[in-house]
């Protein structure tokens, strides 16, 4: 992969490719936007270019200033073994003090092989007080041909001192026909549709027209223009657990959260529910559906209700998401959320 393979973020790309064409690479970058979107995908490939030492280059224009993918340091880096390059991925974890002091000295020695010393910090927003205070001073005096790219979905947490020393690239949700293109593209063999149908489903309804519409549609929509989130979760399966529960909750059963995360996910799924149900009123051919194989499910779940009961029923349950942060009590939340559900839906018909 290289940078002119990256999906959507033309602009971004663009903005890239000018820096290396010019030759005057900032110190430190800024990739902000929506995680699973391409920011770090983006971040890698940008490294790859400005330390691709192919010939091809020389001899092709639009390979110019683009990594070739093919010579010993793009392949290096790609598989992280590069002596100049250095990825720092805390997935959720804290970014410790210990990170950043590796940082200062992978950035103080002199590039081994390529021209520049690149480091990628993802989630970048996960570094703890004492780890951005010490990754300020690097920032304040960056050694020469160094190179730091901050990746977060959540740079408004970063402290303004360290935002304010980094080039900003803005990076947005795709479109949906490029999301498409990313899911087709990368991960098109992921999803096995045998397995999603051999399972059963207590809502067989629900799922009756999943062989009617391209799967991969399917869960490019659900992705809704974040197509890495794809890459890690099995989008299909995942609503299905979200519909099994949405049932047992219509039916007045024991709550079945297993954690926080998980009761924020499943209020972020009801409100794109809520969502395409209002949407179906105004629209009925159901264009620009997120759930867009459910079209029958939603419309009889949605039978007995106005859009105006819709729509004060999503500002409710998007009150109550907000309030999960403060540790809500799990099953008086489940009770809470049921009993309020019940008196609208009508999901025994659905
Ligand atoms: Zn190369």
């Amino acid at each position: 992969m290289a940078l002119k393979d990256v999906i959507g973020h033309d602009k971004a790309i663009n903005i890239l490719l000018r820096t290396i064409e010019k030759g005057k690479i900032p110190s430190a970058y800024l990739f902000s936007g929506e995680s699973g979107i391409g920011k770090k995908f983006t971040a890698l490939n940008f490294a790859k270019a400005l330390n691709c030492i192919s010939e091809k280059r020389t001899n092709n224009y639009n390979l110019f200033y683009d990594a070739c993918d093919e010579c010993p340091s793009c392949q290096k880096i790609e598989k992280g073994v590069h002596p100049d390059f250095l990825m720092i991925e805390s997935e959720g974890n804290q970014i410790k003090i210990e990170e950043i002091r590796a940082i200062e000295e992978k950035l103080s020695l002199k590039a081994y092989e390529g021209q520049y010393k690149i480091v990628i910090i993802d989630n970048a927003e996960n570094m703890n007080q004492s780890a951005a205070n010490a990754f300020l001073k690097t920032l304040e005096e960056p050694p020469e041909n160094s190179l730091i790219i901050l990746v977060s979905s959540m740079s408004e947490l970063l402290p303004d001192t360290i935002r304010s020393r980094c080039c900003k690239v803005n990076f947005a949700p795709l479109s949906s026909d490029e999301c498409l293109k990313v899911i087709k593209n990368v991960i098109g063999n992921k999803y096995n549709s045998k397995k999603i149908f051999s399972k059963t489903s207590r809502t067989k309804n629900a799922y009756s027209r999943l062989h009617e519409i391209d799967i991969l549609e399917i869960i490019s929509k659900l992705s809704m223009g974040k197509p890495g989130y794809a890459v890690t979760v099995n989008l299909i399966e995942e609503r299905k657990w979200f519909i099994d529960l949405l049932e047992d909750m219509m039916n007045a059963e024991k709550d079945g959260w297993s954690s926080r995360e998980e009761m924020e996910r499943w209020f972020e799924l009801l409100l794109v529910l809520l969502r395409d149900m209002a949407l179906l009123k105004v629209k009925e051919d159901g264009n620009y559906m997120i759930n867009i194989d459910l079209k029958e499910y939603i419309e009889k779940l949605s039978r007995t209700m106005s859009l105006k009961v819709i729509i004060e029923i999503y500002e409710q349950m998007s009150r109550l998401k907000g309030y999960l942060r403060y540790n809500l009590n799990k099953s008086l939340t489940w009770n809470f959320t049921g009993s309020l559900l019940r008196t609208r839906m009508d999901i025994n018909n659905a």
